[in-house]
């Protein structure tokens, strides 16, 4: 069954909304009352995002063998979901690469 809405404290069905939080876009149920409702977890997610997005990450290159490698920060890997043994696609520019997931 589908699920419109959420049953509020007061009583009534609170509806799917959204609202902005820290300059993010926050999926929330909004009753009639004035209460609202959203998930932690995704409040947790735009409060990172905020929290890494002018952030510049300073990272040694390593070796393996013949290749190089990099670590990605686990503060950057949480936030995107990676996981060892998932594929990225990167592109090389002259100045800069790109890793896109
Ligand atoms: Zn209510």
């Amino acid at each position: 069954m589908k699920q419109d809405g959420l049953r509020c404290v007061c009583g009534k069905i609170a509806k799917s909304a959204k609202m902005s939080y820290l300059g993010g876009t926050l999926n929330c149920w909004k009753c009639s009352c004035g209460e609202s409702y959203h998930n932690p977890l995704e409040t947790e997610r735009i409060r990172l995002v905020n929290k890494l997005k002018n952030k510049k990450f300073e990272m040694k290159i390593g070796k393996i063998r013949s290749n190089l490698i990099i670590r990605i920060p686990k503060d950057i890997s949480d936030l995107l979901g990676m996981r060892a043994g998932n594929k990225i696609t990167l592109t090389a520019k002259p100045d800069r690469i790109e890793l896109l997931l």
